[in-house]
């Protein structure tokens, strides 16, 4: 059985980073997608852990032999997802979580892609302010500019399939579990093999 591929998006801030780093570390047979970038490392990111950092040329090289899947320009930085090692993951039959702004999660339904569209919404547009100040990754315009955009962003919500707001972490990170849960046990993902095997069922009787 092949893996699910879920998109999740969020204003900046909101805490989808945390939120798909933590559900990664307590659920078996899911994988964070590891986006290219432009943007330069933050203080504690890691090169091939929380992105591939690379620059404008390599980037633009990799858009035209089509190795993205989806790419977009976000705060002034671009990021794209490689076609090929999502779909290496998911034919492993491994879920992947793809954490990428609302271009990106438009582009993917465009293509007709079976996925799963989740949307993180923080409690309020002060606490998304806090949050991203007490990140200290950001200076201030760029928290700035990321405010803007967020209302902007919160606007394309009605396209995603669930919405989570993250207040407290360990209730969104129930919810979201239990979206990733309710996902695999589908009746669409169903070993249909072994039940016909176990329970001794003929023909196409499923
Ligand atoms: P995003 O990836 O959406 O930009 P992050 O995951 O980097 O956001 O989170 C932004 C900041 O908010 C981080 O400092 C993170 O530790 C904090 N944070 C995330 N979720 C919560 C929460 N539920 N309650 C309080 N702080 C949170
Ligand atoms: P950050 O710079 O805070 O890590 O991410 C900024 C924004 O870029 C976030 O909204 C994040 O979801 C988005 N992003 C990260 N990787 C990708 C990607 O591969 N494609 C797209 N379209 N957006 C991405």
């Amino acid at each position: 059985m092949k893996g699910s591929i879920f998109i999740v998006s969020a204003p900046s801030g909101a805490g989808k980073t945390t939120l798909c780093k933590r559900l990664t570390e307590v659920m078996p047979r899911i994988v964070h997608s590891i986006s290219y970038t432009t943007r330069q490392a933050r203080e504690g990111e890691v090169d091939g852990r929380d992105y591939f950092f690379v620059d404008e040329s390599r980037f633009m090289k990799m858009v035209g032999a089509g190795e993205f899947l989806e790419w977009a320009e976000v705060h002034g930085n671009l990021y794209g997802t490689s076609r090929t090692r999502l779909f290496e993951t998911v034919q492993e039959g491994i879920d992947v979580i793809l954490d990428i702004d609302t271009q990106g999660a438009a582009q993917i339904r465009q293509k007709g892609i079976d996925a799963t569209f989740i949307f993180v919404l923080p409690p309020s547009m002060d606490i998304l302010k806090e949050r991203l100040s007490s990140r200290r990754t950001d200076s201030e315009d760029v928290i700035a500019r990321r405010l803007e955009k967020a209302r902007e962003e919160i606007g394309d919500y009605r396209l995603y399939d669930y919405v989570i707001v993250n207040d407290r972490l360990d209730v969104a990170l129930n919810e979201l579990g239990s979206v990733v849960l309710s996902k695999r046990l589908h009746i669409s993902r169903v070993d249909h093999g072994w039940i016909k095997e176990t329970f001794g069922l003929e023909g196409d009787a499923l």
